[in-house]
């Protein structure tokens, strides 16, 4: 068997399009344009590239770009109130602390400052308790990037079992909350799991989200099941991910590659995120 690879800079393309048509609609309905604020502390080259892309793909889906760049030396006081002047300003739909900050700065409590209303990439503490509860709420972007993906490819969700490598608040613990509000029966698989192949095996569905290169190989996938790769890792040869690509692709009914699968779907869904908390000001 040679999978189906599930082509994440297609469906970000159309995903980004019905963004910039929401854009216009909303434009003319009601003379409001979204506007991302993306907030990045110091000069981390990585951060650097991923917030240049985020205001690119911003701009060009028709929204306004509301970006803060702070000093690497910035204290706690400085960056909250920043984010502050960012919640209180109506011309901002959407606030994006880029992440990692310095050690010395407390990102939760950062994070925290952001109103649920403008929570673009869905990490407060409120916005993951609206998703825990099943209630309306912003979703993390990476999380909402594989659902869709998923959905696009037409994998069902109800009944499956689908089985998550990794359980960050970034990325594996709200995938699991959002594929049990879609009726998936959902295992959660950590760095202390015992035998992990014996729990990706019962996969139908296996998404790896582990940060560990290479880690999911042919012994932990079900003949036919579809694999979904959220791993980044940059090495010599270029970006590759959690799964063992040349491997996996022999055994899996469908799966993601790296660059080109789940990267392209997380900055489309946080210009989708920005859109929805527009429209929400407007109905409000
Ligand atoms: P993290 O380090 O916060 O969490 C990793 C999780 O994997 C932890 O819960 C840990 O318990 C688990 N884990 C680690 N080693 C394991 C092992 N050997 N077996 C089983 N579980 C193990 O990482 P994160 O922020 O969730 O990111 C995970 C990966 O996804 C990274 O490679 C990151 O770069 C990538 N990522 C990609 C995107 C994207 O847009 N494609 C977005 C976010 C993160």
């Amino acid at each position: 068997m040679t999978a189906t690879l599930m082509d994440g800079k297609t469906v970000a393309a159309r995903v980004r399009a019905d963004v910039a048509t929401r854009v216009a609609e909303l434009a003319e309905q009601s003379a409001v344009r979204p506007g991302l604020a993306t907030i990045l502390v110091g000069d981390d080259p990585a951060s650097h590239v991923y917030v240049a892309s985020k205001r690119k793909a911003c701009v060009a889906s028709g929204m306004t770009d509301h970006h803060r760049h702070l000093p690497a030396e910035t204290t706690q006081h400085d960056l909250e109130a920043t984010i502050d002047e960012a919640a209180d300003d109506p011309a901002v739909s959407g606030i994006l602390v880029q992440l990692p900050l310095p050690p010395h700065l407390d990102s939760d409590a950062a994070i925290a400052r952001i109103p649920a209303g403008k929570d673009v990439d869905g990490l407060t503490t409120v916005s993951a308790g609206l998703l825990s509860r099943g209630q309306i709420g912003l979703r993390p972007c990476t999380p909402a990037g594989v659902v869709e993906l998923l959905d696009t490819y037409s994998i069902p969700l109800a009944g499956a079992h689908v089985v998550i490598v990794g359980r960050s608040a970034l990325v594996g613990r709200p995938l699991g909350q959002l594929l049990l509000a879609r009726d998936a029966t959902v295992t959660i698989c950590h760095s202390k799991t015992q035998r992990l192949a014996e729990h990706t095996r019962q996969a139908d569905i296996l998404i790896a989200a582990a940060g560990v290169r290479g880690l999911i190989g042919a012994e932990h996938v079900r003949p036919g099941a579809t694999v979904i790769d959220v791993g980044i890792h940059r090495t010599p040869e270029g970006l590759c991910g959690d799964v063992d690509f040349d491997q996996v692709h022999r055994v899996a009914g469908h799966l993601t590659p790296v660059p080109g699968g789940v990267g392209p779907m997380t900055i489309a869904m946080l210009l989708s995120n920005t859109v929805t908390a527009a429209h929400a000001t407007v109905s409000r």
